[in-house]
């Protein structure tokens, strides 16, 4: 059998629906592949004078319900198939939260933070002239996404507006404030998750003070959601960055960890240098050093993967503690670790919905650019909260009308509502 990809086991959660809704093999088939794969090598000149290729990647799935829309990511590891499933499952999460837009996903494999700054500039405004012609405002807007930042939004936009003559701040979101960003985007991944967690603990009368919860990345989903909770009483017993994690079981101190992290670029920047830990230090504050793998499996109540995709597996999942698990990362969760947690009954609330506040509040900043209005962080909030509740309810409602998991209802919403813009469009005889 071959081995399962980020795209094969979308298209496994995918199938799962297609019973539910009795989709015929035409329908089926609008949604298995995306609608176009753009692969271009950006040729990139290194300060040292050596000129380098890097493969970079645009995935468009589906525009039955809008323009494009999804982020661009800056990893070592992103591929072809990778940035396929991340496109689906953007497709997916719009619909879920019902705002007007499709699913796309970019993706450049390079290791950033190899790149000087100026190196980095030359990649992000290269990687729009290599798809230029496929991007716009009404057409596909990138956003940042894994090591892609407000500054690379800014760079990006302002290639795109140097290409077509055009003032156009809508063709990118994430951008800086000072140059056509919307606020509250920056906290908005984290503050949509924490919307529905707040949510569902009220739903299940739980006391947050009593509530551990340990988050796996440390960017700017990971931190801020650290932070989020930390404010509203919840222990965050763990977090983690690409180099490992520390634990302590009577919590840790999210912004103490950030200023640490922005200080010598590790979360046990306080503890450790490298490699080096000072031990005497851990055990008076009762910290302990973890790696990813084993902050997964963490006593803790609630378990947010903020990282990369693919870490829950049917190998770690038995050995998860927590009850909880709010996937703010894309793709954590393959579908076999999903069949052992419907056994265990582990609740799941997954990607498409989880992390939907960034698109959500991308949409937004699309808005206000299109429209040269300026929103407050009030009105981006209530609304943020309006919408991204509106979806939570409308999955719970499938949940228990259909008795299914939370991801099979999110997804049976999304291709319902996919479905529904694609006999508008004529694209499915009715
Ligand atoms: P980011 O680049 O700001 O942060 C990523 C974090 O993950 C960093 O702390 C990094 O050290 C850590 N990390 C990298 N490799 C790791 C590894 N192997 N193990 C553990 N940690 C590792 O990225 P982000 O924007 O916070 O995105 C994180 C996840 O959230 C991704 O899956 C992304 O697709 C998803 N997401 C982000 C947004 C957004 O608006 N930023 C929206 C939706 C979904």
């Amino acid at each position: 059998m071959a081995k399962p990809t980020p795209y094969t086991r979308f298209q496994k959660n995918l199938k799962t629906v297609f019973a539910h809704l009795k989709l015929t093999k035409a329908e089926r088939s609008l949604f298995l592949e995306p609608h176009r794969i753009l692969k271009k090598d950006i040729r990139l000149k290194r300060d040292s004078g050596k000129e380098e290729k890097f493969p970079a990647f645009r995935v468009q799935y589906n525009n039955a319900r809008g323009p494009y829309k999804g982020g661009i990511r800056f990893h070592p590891q992103a591929d072809e198939d990778e940035v396929k499933a991340l496109a689906a499952l953007m497709a997916v999460k719009t619909a879920v939260v019902d705002i007007p837009f499709g699913g796309a996903k970019g993706g450049v494999q390079v290791d950033p933070k190899k790149l000087s700054k100026r190196e980095l500039q030359t990649l992000s405004r290269a990687y729009i002239r290599a798809f230029q012609e496929h991007i716009g405002p009404d057409i596909d807007c990138p956003a940042p996404d894994v090591n892609t930042t407000p500054t690379i939004m800014g760079w990006m936009r302002d290639e795109y507006e140097k290409l077509t003559g055009s003032y156009a701040p809508a063709v990118i979101t994430g951008k800086p404030l000072a140059y056509g960003g919307s606020r509250g985007r920056d906290t908005a991944t984290a503050r949509g998750g924490f919307f529905i967690l707040e949510e569902l603990m009220d739903f299940d009368a739980l006391d947050r003070s009593e509530l551990r919860v340990a988050i796996q990345g440390f960017g700017n989903a990971g931190a801020t959601m650290a932070r989020f909770l930390h404010e509203a009483g919840y222990t965050v017993v763990a977090v983690s960055d690409s180099q490992g994690g520390i634990y302590s079981e009577e919590g840790v101190d999210p912004v103490r960890i950030e200023k640490y992290k922005r200080k010598t670029g590790s979360v046990a920047g306080e503890y450790c240098e490298g490699s080096v830990c000072d031990t005497s230090k851990m055990k008076l504050d009762n910290v302990q050093h973890v790696s990813n793998e084993e902050l997964l499996e963490l006593p803790c109540d609630i378990l947010i993967p903020a990282a990369l995709d693919n870490v829950i597996t049917a190998k770690n999942a038995p050995k998860i503690k927590a009850r909880y698990i709010l996937e703010l990362a894309n793709g954590p969760t393959t579908p076999e670790a999903d069949a052992i947690f419907e056994k265990r009954a582990i609740r799941v609330i997954p990607d498409v919905l989880a992390n939907a506040g960034g698109v959500t509040v991308s949409y937004f900043e699309w808005s206000q650019g299109r429209s040269g209005e300026q929103w407050t962080d009030a009105q981006v909030d209530a609304e943020l909260k309006r919408i991204i509740l509106a979806a939570y309810r409308a999955v719970r409602r499938e949940v228990h009308r259909e008795k299914i998991s939370y991801r099979q209802a999110a997804f049976l919403l999304g291709v319902r509502r996919m479905l529904e813009a694609m006999r508008m469009r004529g694209w499915i005889d009715t």
